[in-house]
This record gives structure tokens, sequence and C-alpha cells, in this order.
């Protein structure tokens, strides 16, 4: 036997690690990433304002400018509390080391699969409760096991990866409202591509915090995430946030990268147009059932899925396969890309099917 496999905790060893394909030199649309790189006419100003970075020295601790550009860009009022996370993972890790050994996290299933993943790392019980068929929330079962497992806290990813729906307000407000103990985190990695956001709702719920992230609107490189609470809520889990969290180049980046709001919010609105495209010529083919999404990425039912994900990879396209995940049977998930690249996929697919 080895010696990590005698060392190591047996709860650990039956994890299965969160698997990144190789993807290069293949047309990227399987993570959700935004497909526009840095506009030429930034990189040099970029460069130069990058001089100044003192490397030698720790990050600001805080982060206090970096909140106030995101605070500008997102419009998060002065009164709430933002906590920065080396991406909106590491905040998802800290509210788990908040609870105790033997809470209950509750999400909704199929969703973002780190709720489950970091619960059982940091030794915390997961309860997942089944989305309807539409995939959009059982609020009778939902409020069932809220009474029944009394979660610490209650993950809702909004819209929802990898469905793409964003879920009925009305419920997830019976939910804040009816687990008054529970912390609800509203995953909201997705705002830029939704129709509704729940940011003005912290003002009455004491028990709401959202999460967000730059990963999905242009900036997956930085690892950079936040969590927007009351301030009081926040003070509280900033003692658990590792010091200097936030690395100095990433700090000083997306000060300078995150004050481009025309260009962040073009590029978004680029991107929710070339996602009706997308799901207009998916649907056009046939074969596909296409899932409604208020996300960057479309989920959609295939025959012979499993065929068509191997096809695309052969001709270049990498997408993501969840035809084996539950509830999910024969699903693939594709991120929207630019237009070159949309019509790629869509013409591989249409290959596939032996369509014109
Ligand atoms: N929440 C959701 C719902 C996500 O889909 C993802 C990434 N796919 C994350 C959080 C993690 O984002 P980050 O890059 O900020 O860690």
């Amino acid at each position: 036997m080895s010696f990590i496999s005698s060392w190591l905790r047996d709860d650990i060893k039956d994890i299965s690690a969160y698997q990144v394909p190789d993807a290069q030199g293949m047309t990227k649309l399987d993570a959700m990433e935004s497909p526009f790189p840095l506009p030429d006419n930034l990189i040099s100003q970029y460069l130069a304002y990058l001089t100044n970075v003192e490397l030698n020295r720790y990050p600001a601790p805080k982060a206090l400018e970096l909140q106030k550009t995101l605070r500008d860009l997102m419009g998060i009022p002065d009164h709430f509390g933002i906590l920065l996370g080396n991406g909106s993972d590491e905040l998802i890790q800290l509210l788990a080391l908040a609870c105790n050994t033997g809470d209950t996290v509750l999400s909704v299933e199929p969703s973002f699969v780190m709720y489950d993943i970091i619960s059982k790392f940091t030794r915390i019980n997961y309860k997942g409760v089944e989305l309807d068929e539409k995939y959009e929330i059982d609020i009778e079962t939902t409020l069932a096991s809220i009474n029944k497992y009394n979660p610490k806290i209650i993950f809702i990813a909004y819209p929802n990866n990898p469905t793409g729906n964003a879920f009925s307000r009305e419920h997830i407000v019976n939910i804040i409202d009816t687990a008054k103990d529970s912390l609800v985190v509203l995953d909201e990695a997705y705002y830029a591509y939704a129709e509704d956001s729940f940011l003005q709702d912290i003002n009455n719920f004491p028990n709401l915090v959202l999460l967000r992230t730059v990963s999905k609107i242009g900036f997956a490189g930085l690892r950079l995430g936040l969590l927007i609470g009351n301030k009081d809520t926040v003070e509280q889990l900033d003692k658990i946030r590792l010091p200097y969290n936030i690395n100095t180049l990433t700090q000083v980046s997306a000060n300078f990268l995150l004050q481009e709001k025309d260009e962040i919010n073009k590029n978004a609105t680029t991107i929710i147009s070339e996602r009706a495209y997308l799901s207009d010529n998916m649907n056009a083919i046939g074969e596909l059932f296409v899932y409604p999404s208020q996300a960057n990425f479309i989920l959609f039912k295939a025959p012979k899925a499993e065929g068509l994900f191997e096809h695309l990879k052969d001709n270049g396209v990498l997408i993501k396969n969840l035809s084996k995940s539950n509830r999910l049977t024969n699903c693939l998930r594709v991120t929207v890309g630019t237009r070159e690249q949309n019509k790629q996929f869509i013409d591989v697919v249409k290959n596939y099917y032996g369509r014109q």
C-alpha cells in the first residue's frame, strides 16, 4: 500500500477529482468562459499599468480599491458588505468551513457540482433536492426537505448551472422566508446574462447573501469572486478568509480592466443575442431538445449524445458531456461563443445528423 493511501481520509479517497479536459487547439465551448479577449487598444495601457506593481510586497489585505471597482461595475450599494474570494469556488468553501461538522448543506439537483464536492471534503452532509421535470424548483419537496434537514446553508444557483434556467422568484422568496435559520446563498455567477437579480433583496432578508464572479464576464483567468451581504454577516465571515487571498496581479489587473464597463456590457449584450442565434439554429436542426437559458450556455438533449460529443471533439469543438449525470441522460451543454464559433458548432452538429 502506498504511503498516501494509508495516510488519507477514506472519504477523500472516494471523491472523484474535478475533471478539466485538455482543450489545446480546440474551439473551447465547455466552460462558460467569455470568448472575447482583451481589446488590442487596451493591452499596452494595461501593461503600462502593471509596471508599478510591487511584487516584493504582500497584496492590499482587504483589497478596498478593488471592492470599490466591483461596486461601480455591479451597482452594489455602499451599505452592503463585500467579501472577495480566489474565484467564487473559494467562497463556497469558506461558507462550508463556517459550518459545524455534521451540519447539512442543501441544494437542488442537478446544479453546480462544487456544492456537493466541497461539502464532502469539509465533512458536511449534503442533501440535493431534485428539480421537477422542467428543471424548476419543486417547492413542496424543497420546503419539506428544509423542514426535515434544517440546513445550515442552502445554495441556489440563479441562473442554474448546468440547466441554464432562472428559477421562479416566488419559489426562491418562499424558501428564504421559510428557512429563517438557514443562510441562503444565491449564486449569481451568470448574473450578466439574466433578466433578474436578488441583489436588492439583501435589504429585506438577513439570511440572504449573493455570490458573483468575474469568470463569466471575460476574466476567468483572474480568479476573482465576491460574496455580497449585510455588513455584519460579511464582517464575521471575513475572519475565515485567508490573509492576502487575492493576489496583487489579480487586484491590479481587475482594478484596471473592470473599469471598462461599456466594453463588458457590450460583450454581455453580444452573448445574449448570440445565445438566441444559437438556440434558434439548434432548434431548427430538429433532433435536439433545447432548454431555455438565461446564462451564457445552453443545455440540450440530443439523440446519441455521447456520439455527438465525440464527433464534435473529432472536429475540433469541445463542449461539456453531461449525458452520464443523474437526471441529464443524453444532455450536453454548449457555451455561447462568437458568431464564428457558434456557426462551427452548428455545422458539425448538422453534419452528425446528416443535415445540410
Ligand atoms: N457558481 C456557479 C454556478 C458556477 O457555474 C461556477 C463555475 N462554473 C462557479 C460558481 C465558480 O466560479 P469561479 O470561477 O468564480 O470559481
